[in-house]
């Protein structure tokens, strides 16, 4: 399998030029050429035969491919209708890959899987986190390549550059760590970014979330300008409610972290600050 491999970037080209393909930036298709990398997500990822594996974008099928031939199953979604050809010509003989035509983001996920591993879109990774987010609950982990600036914001803590909503809600949901960086030309067309491997484990909650829907607006809310205060963060989303100046006074009272910068503030500082605002003050604040 690895001399075959060695080729990844001939096939690649091979490939896109028999099926008169142009990669397109702007659905992120860099393609993997690179057999190292390949063998070390398949790795981190300790695929089994056992596992059902889901792959985010599979352009090619370089990835499919490897996952096919261990797992019990690849569950392979792809956006490209040119692509998608390309995967059923492929794998017509595969019994156990799976192809699903349509944008992930639109895509109710299946039910019956226990790993992601992909090499994502760039052009959707905001999105497309907080989507594998709402999956930590049912799965095993996921090995996901990332632009590197993006994995390090999920990864940043307060008081970092870095430090987003994006880190407080990988925060709740998983453990996060960067396993590797990988070279620019381990895809074709390189991308003009460095990549970086990066492993989700769910994990238990770290905190109480009272309602995690609430919880994820307020984050957003008093992230719209991070190097403002809490208090004056508030206020802004208070007032786009029904309420007087004297009320949310009141209620801006009630809270802790008022006089902190939100960029400062720990993840469960905004579990603390939305539970008091949903548990006391729903009625007021209708999301
Ligand atoms: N995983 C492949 C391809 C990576 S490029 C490999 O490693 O070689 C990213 C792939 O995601 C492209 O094939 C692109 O067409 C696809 N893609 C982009 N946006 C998508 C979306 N919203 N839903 C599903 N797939 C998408």
């Amino acid at each position: 399998m690895k001399n075959q491999m060695n080729n990844l970037l001939l096939e690649t080209k091979k490939l896109l030029k028999k099926y008169k393909i142009r990669p397109n930036r702007r659905k992120g298709q860099n393609f993997i050429i690179d057999y190292k990398i390949i063998e070390k997500q398949i790795r981190f990822a300790n695929i089994s035969n056992q596992d059902i594996v889901v792959e985010i974008g599979a352009g090619l099928g370089t990835l499919t491919q490897f996952l096919a031939e261990i797992s019990k199953k690849v569950i392979a979604i792809e956006i490209d209708k040119r692509l998608i050809q390309i995967l059923e010509d492929r794998f017509s003989t595969f019994k156990n890959v799976e192809i699903i035509h349509g944008d992930i983001l639109d895509l109710e996920l299946p039910l019956d899987f226990n790993k992601i591993v992909s090499n994502i879109p760039y052009s959707i990774s905001s999105p497309l986190t907080f989507k594998i987010l709402d999956e930590m609950n049912f799965i095993d982990l996921a090995i996901l390549t990332y632009q590197l600036d993006f994995a390090k914001r999920m990864i940043a803590h307060p008081g970092s550059k870095e430090y987003s909503r994006l880190s407080v809600n990988v925060y709740y949901k998983a453990h996060v760590k960067i396993l590797e960086k990988v070279p620019n030309d381990s895809f074709y067309p390189p991308p003009k970014v460095q990549s970086a491997i990066l492993e989700l484990i769910p994990r238990k909650p770290p905190f109480k979330v009272i309602d995690e829907k609430f919880f994820n607006v307020i984050t957003q809310k008093l992230f719209i300008r991070k190097n403002r205060k809490v208090k004056k963060m508030l206020q802004n989303y208070l007032e786009t409610k029904n309420l007087s100046k004297h009320e949310i006074g009141l209620i801006i009272k009630d809270l802790p972290y008022q006089d902190m910068r939100v960029r400062n503030l720990p993840p469960e500082a905004f579990a603390e600050i939305s539970n008091i605002l949903w548990s006391k003050y729903s009625d007021y604040i209708h999301e």
